[in-house]
């Protein structure tokens, strides 16, 4: 008999009906005489009024402050979950981060998990109780209370399954799995039967937020095997492997997009040793990740233009440091751009296939949509395009690369 980690996400513990379904799925894998740890986020839309609420009080709450607000989304639906299976009679205990040790550092809002005291959670389970987790907070080593980032839940239940050395981790959620590409944009999406942990990595890093980035890095580091399911249907979901034989020799596995882009311009910088320093320094001393660069070669007049991407939310702050900067190197002019958006190709056949690039360029152009910026690595290809073609070239290149007839045989959902 296995023991299973199993998370339900905030649509799926949305209403007290739904606390209900979970609470017979629970009892039906701990029936058939599996050990089951649940982890659980808050009901779903309750930690964006909950940040409604602290921004009416203060516009930047301080990130101490605001994960003991956050926290509390958690809190209640692992007490609601515990109740429903306790009324099934099936024996369950509720804990919060803080009292199975979810231990992290304590970089608020975007805490990392260090270490899980898994002995509580053991002698539960020996003593045939389901143990039911709040999901997306930690505690740091002052005993203050911490979060791990907007979709952390899906981080607390990879890594307690570690800590546990669980059989396998299973993600309930509104979709049946993975997709070829957000089932929202593309209705002709098709939900993958297998994706390699590498090719689930990229996606998640380029945007696709059906898992969080941080859990499969944490399953990748730990071999936590790792599934995508619905928690309204039944269905094998979407299986994360590390081999990656056992994937269809695809050459492109799905198409990722981010909304959370924006674009910084300088132009007219002298063309000097030193150029690229002098402007991202500064932005990275304010902590601002930068993603895409261009440097463009110089023309005559010996100065170039430099453009780069970072997250929307940073744009701001990095504009008035950008600003700041130009003035500093004696720069032509500052551009900001936010509305734009990143679109990327991913898959491990990359590796063996030739022309991707130019067919996604070709598809892009037969559209009318301009790239902006292109980065390129080993399995995927980002293009930065402007954020009224987001639908279309999401759809356009889906078609181009053949996601909708490839994967139909391969177990539509
Ligand atoms: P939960 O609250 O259960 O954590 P999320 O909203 O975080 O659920 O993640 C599920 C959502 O992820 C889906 O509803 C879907 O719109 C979105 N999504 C984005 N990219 C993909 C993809 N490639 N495959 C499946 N779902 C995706
Ligand atoms: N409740 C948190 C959020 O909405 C964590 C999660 O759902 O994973 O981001
Ligand atoms: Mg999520």
């Amino acid at each position: 008999m296995a023991l299973i980690v199993q998370k339900y996400g905030g649509t799926s513990v949305g209403s007290l009906e739904r606390i209900r379904l979970v609470a017979d799925r629970v009892a039906r894998w701990r029936d058939q005489g599996h050990r089951v740890v649940v982890v659980v986020s808050a009901m779903a839309g309750e930690t964006d009024r909950l940040l409604v609420l602290a921004r009416q009080i203060q516009e930047h709450p301080m990130p101490r402050e605001l994960d003991v607000l956050l926290s509390t989304g958690e809190q209640v639906t692992i007490a609601l979950l515990s109740m429903a299976l306790n009324a099934k009679g099936c024996p369950a205990r509720s804990y919060t981060g803080a009292q199975v040790h979810i231990l992290t550092d304590s970089a608020h809002n975007k805490a990392r998990i260090r270490d899980i005291d898994a002995a509580r959670v053991g002698a539960d389970l020996e003593a045939g109780r389901v143990v039911v987790i709040a999901g997306f907070q930690g505690i740091d080593e002052q005993g203050d209370i911490t979060t791990l980032g907007r979709g952390g839940s899906d981080t607390s239940a990879v890594a307690i399954a570690a800590a546990l050395k669980a059989d396998e981790c299973q993600i309930y959620t509104d979709v049946d799995g993975v997709y070829t590409t957000d089932p929202r944009v593309e209705p002709k999406a098709r939900k993958l039967d297998r994706i390699t942990f590498e090719e689930m990595l990229e996606m998640a890093s380029l945007g696709s937020k059906v898992l969080q980035i941080r859990s499969v890095e944490f399953a990748g580091k730990y071999k936590v095997p790792l599934r995508v399911l619905s928690s309204f249907e039944e269905g094998e979901g979407t299986l994360i492997t590390f081999e990656e034989d056992a994937v269809e020799d695809a050459k492109i596995s799905g198409i990722a997009f981010s909304r959370d882009e924006a674009k910084l311009t300088v132009l007219g910088v002298p063309d000097q040793p030193g150029v690229a320093y002098r402007i991202l320094g500064p932005i990275a001393d304010a902590n601002i990740e930068v993603d895409m660069i261009i440097q463009n070669i110089a023309a005559q007049e010996a100065t170039t233009d430099f453009t780069f991407t970072v997250h929307r939310n940073d744009f701001p702050r990095a504009l008035e440091i950008l600003d700041a900067t130009a003035k500093a190197l004696g720069a032509r002019q500052v551009l900001g751009d936010r509305e734009i958006v990143k679109i990327s190709l991913v898959g491990v056949g990359m590796r063996s296939h030739a022309g991707i690039a130019s067919r996604m360029f070709a598809t892009l152009a037969k559209e009318g949509i301009n790239i902006r910026m292109i980065s390129t690595s080993e399995i995927k290809i980002s293009v930065v395009v402007d954020e009224k073609y987001l639908e279309l070239g999401v759809r356009s290149l889906h078609e181009a690369f053949g996601l909708d007839g490839l994967r139909a045989t391969a177990g539509v959902a």
